[in-house]
């Protein structure tokens, strides 16, 4: 081995060590969040996970989703960037860490609500890649549940199945504001077919909560919309069902609808919607 090339492989070892060093001491940077006024007394925390809704009342906090266990400290600093209001409600959207992690540390101090669904997926474990200890919500519902606090209501539905088979939608009535969770997040659908969601009901469960009297969205993911925005995302959910539907019935394989996929839709290979979506759709499109 020459001299340069024992100095080369000297200094990647450097490398390494110094980046594992790095890594090991400061394993994670605190999460980094922003809260948003959405609406008199609503405000949204994004960053790090899902979407968090808070509705501040006289008598306590009201939020949607509670993102990650690490996000708990960084979320109740946000509240009270707002309000001293305590948290005395959660309602949780689906059962994904990202929306669902932050349970454990809120749910000695605050009500936790869930479709029945979302509590029996973390309990049955149906999310392949969960943080450890995951805790479930103690009230369900199946199709309505609402929540009377400090004068104000906030309701939420489960429509069907879309993104899983446990998704709500939370409604702020006196504020014509709709939490869509997961149901309209990011630019293109997560079907999570593990966690029993559905392309094809997805459209139904959005147009039975495009019923609602709301001009205000909240997504799972991304930046607050509008009711045109919702109605947008949705024809992109049926416009990407009637394609790969098209694939399959001209007989085309798994490997290249995935190669459609990343081509029109930027699913790359093994991420998460080539694992959990593509194949529940080459079934339930079939
Ligand atoms: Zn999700």
């Amino acid at each position: 081995m020459s001299r340069t090339s024992i100095a080369r492989l000297s200094a990647a070892a450097l490398f390494f060590l110094l980046a594992w060093i790095a890594y090991t001491q400061n394993p994670a940077a605190p999460p980094q969040l922003t809260i948003n006024k959405v609406k008199d007394d609503l405000y949204e925390i994004e960053g790090d996970g899902g979407n968090v809704a808070v509705l501040v009342t006289r008598e306590g906090v009201v939020l949607v989703d509670d993102k990650y266990d690490q996000d708990h400290d960084a979320i109740l600093a946000k509240v009270r960037s707002v309000t001293d209001q305590p948290v005395k409600y959660i309602l949780t959207t689906h059962h994904h860490g990202d929306h669902s992690g932050g349970n454990a540390k809120f749910i000695s101090s605050a009500q936790i609500i869930s479709t029945a669904n979302a509590r029996k997926n973390i309990l049955e474990h149906k999310q392949g890649n969960a943080p450890a200890g995951m805790e479930p919500a103690r009230l369900t519902f199946t199709d309505q549940a609402s929540v009377f606090v400090g004068g104000k209501e906030v309701r939420a539905y489960y429509f069907g199945r879309g993104h899983t088979n446990g998704d709500a939608v939370v409604y702020f009535p006196e504020l014509r504001t709709l939490h869509t969770g997961d149901l309209m997040a990011g630019t293109s659908p997560l079907i999570d077919y593990p966690g029993g969601g559905s392309i094809v009901e997805w459209t139904k469960t959005l147009d039975a909560a495009m019923k609602l009297d709301f001009e205000t969205v909240i997504p799972g993911h991304g930046a607050v919309t509008n009711k045109a925005g919702l109605q947008t995302y949705r024809d992109n959910v049926a416009k990407l069902r009637t394609r790969v539907s098209g694939l399959i019935h001209e007989g085309k394989s798994k490997d290249e609808v995935a190669k459609f996929l990343t081509a029109e839709y930027h699913w790359q290979p093994d991420s998460l919607p080539m694992q959990w979506s593509l194949p529940g759709m080459m079934t339930e499109l079939k």
